[in-house]
């Protein structure tokens, strides 16, 4: 007989990790109790020495979905004579940090009860357990206890209550549990049958919103270009893709999916993934045009498994306003998209952290996280030392912000574009939602260079010392910080635009750096941006900057014969007129997706890359030359050959097959290069423009095969909605060596 007491942390807190460990005991005939301590659970297990070694090997090949454990700690203890295993019940102590769990979606325990027709929570749209259900978007206040949760709304019925109350059932201590009978209600219109009504309406073509977990969405038949196209028209989103989501095997129809995507499909998180359709799917056109992947996602709540029941593949987009947050109330649905969706799903469960859904990618049987909210916020990244606490306010567009706190960097949710004046509300609100939540108090905040950014003059206000990071630094510090890298790397950082040193707006990058230093080593030859930020939504002008950069005049090629303003645009570039200088590699491929006649003008970031990208042939070998010479990348050759190409009818995707080659071979000469200079192997790829699947995998495969260690963002967004995270990691080696 022995006795050993065993620390847990990790995420183990609203995942029902309590019972779980209550039921190993008994399986292996051990007596203790276990109990919530800050960052996890405290357990004592007393018993035989072989049932205890097989308990804690169960523990972590058996540990409940949701769960994740960073650490266990086991240590021998004096024998205390236990007659059984108790759940020793946790009291609400202010001093407790306690990592809450992010939302879960619906388990297949959950879905098989409401598909019985003797069960309580028969087709019951609010069915949860202790692990699935809403977690941080019901969250008021810590613990994670009902009374904190708007959960507090509805009082338990009796027999909602006897499962609360025991430890063999799996809705012991859940605390969203509730019954048809006792539960949230959901209605639409004036109809108390919602999901008949929405599923009637939508298959007569209508255009329904619906309140699900961390937000509204709106929703359409996925396969009705009519219906698409309108919602597109109301919704003023003319190309950017929607999200769509499906049952497993309807997916499977749709689109290419492998082992590993299937994972990510069926993570706790549920997240749309982005995936490559098939030939002859009969997705509308109008859901994806011009590019080759479809965003798919699971139902993840009972109210999604009820429609897609009738229903095969429905768009879900965040329910918004173009630029403002997701909505979360009825009354903002009804005034704000009244003019979107021809009626409402509504519920009365309170949403108090609004989170749109997360989207991922495969690449390399690796992740690409575009954007991480609902699923994954606020799970902590470690840092691997610790700081006093900071907030780190991250960047203007696609922001999130990051909040340090006892040995974890937290990452919020997806806020958006900052310009947006309601965003920035709503930016604030978050960042004082979370600092209450983690008991955070902020003695540093650290941000972004660029002096006009909300997000860099947010930072001013708060009275506290400012650590200021460089953009591209934060990109490359935050796949560093990520992987735990020591010592010096590599840094490549292509992006659209980030503040440089010389305030030129810097985006092709080559760094040498650590976490806490860089030297710009290479960059892609400056160019002017006719008209500043006209220039990031018109590619066209900086397909004529890159024509004058590289011919002094404007060349004799279609692109330019038909358009009268291109003359504009030129003087403005002769004259330096509101025209900056740029190295951004975006701003490159807008030029040559330009050139090439894909697109002149954007209706969402990235679209020219993004189509691009679509068409680029895979199978050609050839690229175009460059040179390098005294830290510059020049472009000239590269824009030269493609016009050439142009002239001579070589189609599209053979161009951008070429263009996508070169800039692979370009990452390569210039490490090489760095590599020769300062003996560095560890290649770290990072910014928005590495999510061009075909040019990260042709650089990973290169540089892999040249001897270098490839590392890129996996867990963190390598937008610049990793940058809040890039920062921390800057900020918290300065403090450290302070
Ligand atoms: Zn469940
Ligand atoms: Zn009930
Ligand atoms: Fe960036």
């Amino acid at each position: 007989m022995k006795c050993v007491e065993v620390k847990i942390s990790g995420t183990v807190q609203g995942v029902g990790f309590r019972p779980f460990i209550y039921r190993t005991a008994k399986k292996f005939s051990l007596y203790g109790f276990i109990a919530n301590i800050s960052f996890g659970v405290l357990v004592e297990f007393e018993g035989m020495e072989q049932n205890i070694v097989d308990a804690l090997e169960y523990i972590q090949n058996h540990m409940p979905r949701g769960a994740s454990i960073d650490s266990i700690q086991v240590s021998e203890k004096d024998f205390s004579n236990y007659k059984e295993f108790k759940i020793v019940n946790s009291q609400a102590n202010s001093n407790n940090k306690i990592s809450v769990s992010p939302d879960l979606g619906i388990c297949k325990g959950c879905l098989e009860e409401m598909d019985d027709p003797k069960s309580r929570f028969y087709k019951y749209p609010f069915i949860s357990c202790a692990s699935c259900g809403p977690r941080l978007t019901i969250l008021e206040d810590i613990p994670y206890d009902r009374p904190y949760t708007s959960m507090i709304d509805f009082e338990m019925c009796e027999e909602c209550k006897k499962d609360y109350s025991n430890p063999e059932d799996r809705r012991y201590h859940a605390q969203t549990i509730s019954c048809n009978k006792c539960g949230p209600k959901l209605w639409m219109d004036e109809s108390d049958n919602a999901i008949d009504t929405a599923i009637k309406m939508l298959q007569q073509g209508k255009i329904v919103g619906i309140k699900g977990v961390g937000g509204y969405h709106i929703a359409c038949n996925a396969q009705d270009d009519n219906v698409v196209d309108l919602l597109r028209q109301r919704k003023k989103r003319l190309h950017k893709p929607f999200a769509v989501m499906m049952s497993f095997e309807k997916i499977l129809e749709h689109c290419y999916v492998s082992k590993f995507e299937k994972e990510l499909l069926m993570n706790t998180a549920n997240p749309i993934v982005l995936l490559r359709q098939k030939e002859g799917s009969t997705i509308s056109k109008h859901v994806n045009s011009n590019v080759n992947t479809l965003g798919v996602m699971l139902p993840y709540t009972g109210i999604h498994k009820l429609l897609t029941g009738q229903i095969d593949a429905l768009v879900m987009t965040s329910g918004n306003i173009s630029g403002e947050p997701i909505i979360t109330s009825e009354q903002d649905a009804k005034t704000k998209l009244s003019n979107v969706a021809d009626s409402f799903i509504s519920h009365n469960r309170r949403i108090t952290i609004g989170c749109d859904d997360s989207v991922i990618k495969c690449i390399n049987n690796a992740t690409i996280i575009i954007r991480r909210s609902r699923g994954f916020v606020p799970l902590g990244i470690s840092l691997g030392k610790n700081v006093p606490d900071l907030l780190a306010c991250g960047g203007d567009l696609k922001n999130t912000f990051c909040i340090f706190t006892s040995n974890n960097a937290y990452l919020s949710q997806h806020i958006g574009d900052l310009i947006n004046k309601c965003t920035f509300d709503w930016y604030i609100k978050n960042i004082n939602d979370f600092r209450r939540l983690l008991k955070a108090n902020f003695k540093y905040v650290a941000c972004d260079y660029h002096p006009e950014y909300q997000s860099t003059k947010y930072a001013y206000t708060l009275d506290l010392p400012i650590i200021k990071v460089q953009h591209h630094h934060a990109h490359i510090a935050s796949v560093i910080g990520e992987h735990n890298i020591e010592g010096e790397v590599i840094g490549v950082a292509f992006d659209g635009t980030g503040y440089g040193d010389d305030n030129s707006i810097w985006g092709g990058e080559f760094f040498s750096a650590t976490r806490g230093e860089y030297t710009r080593e290479y960059h892609l030859d400056y160019v002017k941006m006719p008209g500043g930020e006209a220039a990031v939504k018109e590619p066209w002008r900086m397909a004529i900057s890159y024509l004058y950069n590289t011919y002094g005049q404007l060349p004799d090629i279609e692109f330019v014969n038909t358009k009268e303003e291109y003359n504009i645009i030129l003087s403005l570039i002769q004259n330096s007129y509101n025209s900056p200088q740029t190295s951004s590699m975006g701003r490159f491929f807008d030029a040559v997706s330009s050139l090439i006649g894909i697109r002149d003008t954007i209706t969402y970031e990235g679209q020219a890359a993004v189509e691009l990208e679509a068409i680029a042939d895979k199978y050609t070998k050839e690229v175009y030359s460059f040179e390098i010479e005294d830290r510059i990348i020049y472009t000239k050759s590269i824009v030269g050959e493609v016009v050439n190409d142009i002239k001579k009818g070589i189609t599209k995707q053979i161009i951008s097959g070429k263009f996508h080659n070169t800039l692979s071979d370009i990452v390569l000469e210039a490490c090489k290069r760095i590599y020769k200079k300062k003996g560095l192997r560890k290649v770290v790829l990072a910014g928005g423009v590495f999510q061009n699947t075909t040019l990260l995998e042709r650089c990973i495969n290169q540089l892999t095969k040249h001897g270098f260690t490839v590392y890129f963002n996996s867990i963190v967004p390598l937008n610049d909605a990793g940058l809040s995270f890039g920062q921390t990691v800057v900020a918290s080696d300065y403090i450290c060596t302070l």
